[in-house]
């Protein structure tokens, strides 16, 4: 019995599965009973993951490798789901040390990628998340398909080993000279976009935006918010470097390539109104798959013609923009993504967007009420017209100087910029007199108290872009003109 013991605790191999972006170790352990005809899979296997054993079995055949009967591969943790196709090479590494076609895996080594039926070592999505989870729990070495290396290397302190074939892995487990270690190479930064000059009022509008986090809604030409969006993105700071490992693993899981680096800058994503729900919110039957919200996460979301967007998607956002994450329900329980993002809110002026538009005022008045939900959460508004101008180049700066104000402000309390501010401490420092017009505009029905909210936050905004330490009325009085309720009701 102890001897039995022993032999079983060697034929394990380890991968990793992914709930969002946090990751559980998975042991695969195999044992050949004689006289059993079938192979098993037990431990909470999804579809792709129970077919592992066909294409495992298929793989096997083609490399020339005995395939045992009387297989049972258990996954442990026992209880918990398990999805996706990249357990393979950990299954087919228990399998191989279970017959005696190769020495077990090392301990501290984790095996991630799908296998073909010919045998060839598939691409997986998330090796970033999974790398990471496996180093955290002190797993030094990784193997992975072939052109992913880079990837999983940039968890950092791992060994990576890439495989294209499961008789590489074959001969890595036999220890045979071929090293197809990877090693790091250096990365390229991204470069600056190039900006289209802007309409003053935009520019200064994107302006606020960036430096105190507030969701914007702009409304007119199409193309100068989608400057528009560009240009805030541009003017963010850039991520710390667990927000930018974060923003990294989430484009990882979205089977995204990382170009075999970790950027620093906030991204930027573009949603239209032809997408579907789950490619905006995240979803998929296997292997969850973020959204568009979520990769935009600390960073910009630009929605573009927003009122012609499925009213359940609009509604969806709710949650992640008040939240700052996406929960979606799945069988045995909910998966939970980041996604705080800085929203670009685009729309027409009216539905048709012509000039010579003849839309009638009812069907406008409909037409921006479809975005209601979304503009509610908007402290910026702006228009298109106007005459371009050219972007200053030290508007970055700028937004910097700001924001280094806010945050000495806020030292302390968690929050991170004017945006986040609760509406009862962005209120308090918001003058007297101002704040008794304010609640006159409520009384009428011309603002809402959420409104008002914003109209103190980005009140606050300006007095950092000003450098004054407090608000003043007229910081008020401009922060009413960039909320889009108050430009409804004007
Ligand atoms: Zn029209």
């Amino acid at each position: 019995m102890r001897t039995a013991l022993l032999i079983w605790k060697g034929i394990m191999s380890h991968s990793v599965t992914l709930n969002g972006l946090d990751g559980t170790v998975v042991e695969a352990q195999a044992t050949t009973t004689p006289g059993l005809p079938r192979t098993t899979i037990t431990g909470l296997p999804d579809p792709a993951l129970a077919e592992a054993r066909d294409r495992c079995r298929a793989a096997f055949t083609s490399t020339g490798t005995p395939w045992p009967t009387g297989l049972t591969i258990d996954l442990l943790p026992a209880d918990l789901p398990k999805a996706g196709s990249h357990h393979d090479l950990a299954i087919a590494a228990a399998i191989l040390a279970a017959t005696g076609a190769t020495p077990a895996a090392p301990n501290d080594m984790v095996l991630l990628g799908e296998l073909g039926l010919d045998g060839q070592a598939r691409p997986v999505r998330g090796v970033l998340p999974m790398a990471l989870t496996a180093r955290s729990r002190g797993f030094r070495q990784i193997v992975v398909p072939t052109g992913q290396g880079g990837e999983a290397l940039l968890a950092g302190d791992v060994t990576v080993f890439e495989a294209a074939h499961l008789a590489d892995l074959i001969d890595l487990l036999n220890g045979r000279p071929r090293d197809p270690r990877i090693l790091p190479v250096p990365a390229a930064t991204s470069p600056a976009p190039e900006l289209a000059p802007l309409p003053a009022q935009v520019e200064w509008a994107v302006h606020v935006a960036a430096t105190g986090g507030h969701n914007m809604l702009i409304t007119g030409d199409t193309d100068i918010a989608a400057t528009a969006a560009i240009y805030l993105a541009a003017l963010l700071p850039d991520l710390t470097p667990a927000e930018a490992l974060e923003v990294a693993a989430l484009r990882s899981l979205a089977g995204l390539d990382l170009g075999g680096r970790i950027d620093t800058r906030p991204p930027l994503a573009t949603a239209d109104p032809t997408l579907a729900l789950a490619a905006i919110i995240g979803g998929g039957s296997r292997l969850m798959r973020p959204g568009l919200i979520s990769l935009a996460h600390c960073g910009v979301l630009h929605l573009q013609d927003a009122p012609e967007f499925s009213p359940a998607v609009l509604e969806a956002l709710r949650g992640p923009l008040d939240g700052g994450h996406v929960s979606i329900a799945r069988a045995g329980g909910a998966t939970r993504f980041p996604a705080r993002a800085q929203l670009v809110v685009s729309t027409r002026t009216c539905p048709c967007g012509h000039p010579d538009c003849q839309c009638g005022t009812n069907m406008i008045r409909r037409y921006h009420a479809r975005t209601a939900i979304i503009a509610t959460r908007c402290g910026v508004t702006c228009d298109t017209t106007g005459v371009p101008a050219p972007v200053p180049a030290d508007a970055a700066t700028q937004v910097a100087r700001a924001r280094a104000t806010t945050a000495q402000r806020l030292h302390g309390t968690g929050w991170a910029c004017n945006a986040d501010m609760p509406g009862n401490i962005a209120r308090a420092g918001v003058p007297a007199e101002a704040m008794a017009a304010l609640d006159k505009a409520v009384e009428r029905g011309r603002l809402s108290g959420r409104e008002v909210d914003h109209v103190c936050r980005v009140a606050w905004t300006l007095a950092d872009m000003a450098g004054r330490p407090k608000v003043s009325g007229d910081d008020v009085s401009r922060a009413l003109d960039l909320q889009p309720g108050w430009q409804v009701a004007s």
